[in-house]
């Protein structure tokens, strides 16, 4: 998971990951090629095997077409299929895969389906692209609580079961801390603490990850919310004071006249956690190179999809 609150950079992340925008420094890789200077052959690969799933399940879809159009429109893009009965068979098994019953769903027009079918079937749509990436983009943060959950678990299912590495971005810790494995908390584009997802969210280290676990509501309404500690009232603009130093400075209780000056390196808690601030400077420095080992992101390769 990447969290993070609105203009920590989450979105522009995936946006350069999908190659919608092209980075004003620094380049990115897909199989150790940059995805801006991809041969039209890989290009067309790339845009097959990174599939997103975006924030508003209804913006997708052409309100004028029956929802199949979502699933056979890239399967015939890319040649996927010959014939429309193989067409339908692949399109059911993809429905099934995520909990979606396609004799309830196919057919259907986009204003029939809840959000959550609706944000079903554009998982079941990337599915059916046997993707190697899937960069889900605040999936469900318009969708009703009720059926956030199982959309989530259909997400996870492509995980466990398919071995696809799924990115999710989000601003809700309570949901990263569900489903995934490891997190990056991001803030005004710097990563302020990464590591393991239950380290990170149970152990918050950073002062800016502190303020995002306190401020998830507590169901105990003895408790108040921020476990005592101030709220912060949320977004600050760059200060000339903080460019170049500490970008959390603004609103840190912790800060100090030297959190200006110097952007500080991220220093490790421990095997599972690093974290960004002065305050935890006696600990050994963290080389950044090591973060995909931190977060284990060298796990198995994904499986083939049966179809
Ligand atoms: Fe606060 Fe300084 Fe740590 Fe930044 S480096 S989070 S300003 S204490």
């Amino acid at each position: 998971a990447v969290a993070g609150e609105s203009g920590s950079g989450k979105t522009t992340l995936a946006s350069l990951l999908l190659g919608f925008l092209l980075p004003s420094e620094g380049e990115i890789r897909f199989r150790g090629e940059n995805i801006a200077k991809l041969p039209a052959a890989k290009r067309r690969s790339f845009r097959r095997e990174v599939q997103a799933v975006f924030q508003d399940p209804f913006a997708a879809y052409n309100p004028f077409y029956r929802v199949d159009h979502v699933l056979t429109e890239p399967l015939h893009l890319f040649g996927l299929v010959r014939s429309r009965h193989r067409a339908r068979e692949m399109m059911e098994a993809a429905c099934e895969r995520v909990g979606l019953h396609p004799q309830d769903t196919l057919g259907r027009f986009p204003h029939e389906l809840s959000g959550g079918q609706r944000q079903r079937l554009m998982v079941a749509r990337a599915l059916l692209l046997h993707p190697k990436l899937l960069i889900a983009d605040e999936p469900v943060s318009m969708i009703d609580a009720s059926l956030r959950a199982i959309v989530l678990s259909s997400l996870r299912t492509l995980n466990t079961e398919f071995g696809i590495p799924i990115l999710y971005i989000t601003h809700d810790l309570t949901t990263a801390y569900h489903v995934a494995n490891a997190i990056i908390v991001l803030y005004r584009g710097t990563i302020v603490e990464a590591g393991d997802a239950e380290s990170v969210i149970l152990n918050p280290q950073h002062p800016y990850t502190q303020l995002l676990v306190d401020s998830i509501p507590s169901p105990d309404l003895d408790t108040p919310w921020g476990n005592g500690r101030p709220l912060s009232d949320g977004f600050s603009a760059p200060t000339a004071e903080s460019a170049g130093g500490c970008p959390f400075i603004a609103r840190c209780p912790h800060a100090m006249p030297r959190c200006a000056t110097q952007l500080p390196p991220l220093y490790a808690q421990n095997s599972r956690q690093a974290v960004r601030c002065v305050l935890h400077e006696d600990a050994p420095r963290f080389e950044e190179d090591g973060l995909s080992d931190l977060l284990h992101l060298n796990a198995s390769p994904s499986k083939e999809i049966p179809q």
